[in-house]
């Protein structure tokens, strides 16, 4: 039995992997698992109106009632499933994939993606053809449901909205053809920004330069930024659930930091609180967190996972390295535009440029690389890494990180769908941090070498 379901719910090429049979499927037996009430919605993809008719359809075939939301942002169903109380939810969208790509990820009642316990039942039902259709006269009813100023209310009920006002700030958007166009420039011209915006016309061939944010991409946010004297640029990724932060001097910040900056931010009125993130992101949040009296949870990579140790553990906030930060009194899942209004606000309340505050994180320079790795060796390589190194702890969570003292750590992580290892990195400088990757690329390598020697 194949997994079905990937790090984010389940995606593929529309018509070939990720056909209407399997987005039906999936669809038919989440709301057999989760319960009658079922929110759906979807990206602005070409394929999501075909995708989101065979769900809906599933659906009402096994007796769901069906709250079709339209086209908006995942974080926004998610709120929305949580706030009307509804059992779950189904969101179509491959997030920041290709245009060709499509998916769906199924959400709990709880406002976060459904366990990988949940997960394996829903692929369980569908290899055994179940749950069978209802007669017809049970099958469930649709109505519509337009709740994005629901949550663009609730976003704006998080921070101190004339606090931020009163600053005047100038904000510009890169919301690459995706669905946070329908909530993010709102909220920040609702906290008296003047906003400017690149890449906002929702289009599913995302033309503009493509549905994954990154450092490289974001050229015309950046050029905007530099016209208008912006004090932040955020860059959203297609279902506007991650965003990457650039700060007033045109510089791309990390997660990581943001995430440390709003977690002093927040413990600084809740000290002890419990913070959640993947044993990629710096060790530097945990000094951030401790100076104020709370512990990091550290979890395997996967916005998932975090999410389910938020819920299960009360924790309020959460974060990983890629830009994706988790605030639980709103939310206990990613949410960009969430972030964005929430970095304003300690901008606002603390008084000082982006930059400024993000430097005082204590978090060096990081980066991320990677190798070929058959396979069939990767296991291997994970148990010989450590002896090749002269780390003094060794830290085997998700694949193995090594670290240092001196705060520099390396982490080998095999990919799980292609022949390739990740390797992430961090120390204290941008030349450390260089050396430190190459070292550990070449030992690797090597490694990998004399292991297909071997076999
Ligand atoms: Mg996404």
């Amino acid at each position: 039995m194949p997994r079905l379901f990937g790090s984010n719910g389940v995606r593929g090429v529309v018509n070939q992997e990720l056909t209407i049979e399997l987005a039906s499927g999936i669809a038919a037996a989440a709301g057999y698992v989760l319960g009658r009430e079922m929110a759906v919605g979807r990206d602005g993809r070409t394929s999501s109106p075909m995708i989101r008719d065979a769900v809906v359809a599933a659906l009402l075939s096994v007796g769901c009632n069906v709250h079709d939301m339209g086209v908006l942002p995942t974080p926004v169903l998610q709120y929305l499933i949580r706030h009307l109380g509804l059992d779950g939810g189904i969101m179509v969208t491959a997030s920041h994939n290709p245009p060709e790509f499509n998916g769906v990820k199924v959400e709990a009642g709880d406002g976060a993606e459904v366990s990988k316990e949940t997960e394996e039942r829903i692929e369980e039902l569908y290899y055994r053809g179940e749950p069978r259709p209802v007669p017809w006269d049970q099958v469930g009813m649709e109505t519509d449901y337009d709740g994005v100023e629901a949550y663009i209310d609730a976003v704006l009920s998080q921070v101190d909205a004339d606090a931020i006002r009163e600053k005047g700030y100038k904000v510009a958007l890169d919301t690459g053809n995706g669905v946070a166009t329908l909530t993010a420039p709102q909220v920040a011209s609702r906290l008296g920004c003047s906003v400017y915006t690149v890449n906002a016309e929702i289009d599913g061939t995302f033309p503009g330069r493509g549905s994954e944010p990154t450092p490289e991409n974001l050229g015309a946010l950046k050029e905007i930024m530099k016209a208008t004297g912006a004090h932040m640029g955020v860059g959203f990724d297609g279902d506007g659930d991650r965003s990457i932060v650039i700060d007033e001097n045109g510089v791309a910040v990390w997660g990581d930091k943001t995430l440390s900056l709003v977690a002093d931010w927040y413990m600084e009125t809740h000290p002890g609180a419990t913070v959640v993130t993947s044993v990629s992101t710096s060790a530097g949040l945990e000094k951030v967190v401790e100076a104020r009296g709370g512990r990091v949870h550290w979890e395997k990579v996967g916005s998932v996972l975090l999410s389910r140790a938020m819920v299960e553990l009360g924790a309020p906030i959460g974060g990983e390295e890629n830009g994706g930060i988790m605030y639980g009194p709103h939310l206990p899942a990613r949410d960009g535009t969430m972030a964005m209004a929430l970095l304003l606000h300690v901008m606002a309340e603390r008084g000082r440029p982006l930059s400024e505050l993000i430097a005082e994180q204590p978090i060096g320079a990081k980066g991320r690389d990677r190798i070929p790795c058959p396979n069939e060796l990767k296991e291997e390589l994970l148990r010989r890494l450590p002896e090749v190194a002269d780390a003094p702890e060794v830290n085997t969570m998700d694949g193995v990180k090594l670290s240092w003292p001196d705060g520099r750590w390396v982490m080998v992580r095999p990919s799980g769908t292609e022949p390739i290892a990740r390797i992430y990195a961090e120390a204290e400088t941008e030349e450390k941090l260089v050396a430190l990757i190459d070292e550990y690329k070449e030992k690797a390598d090597e490694l990998i070498k004399s292991l297909k020697k071997k076999g």
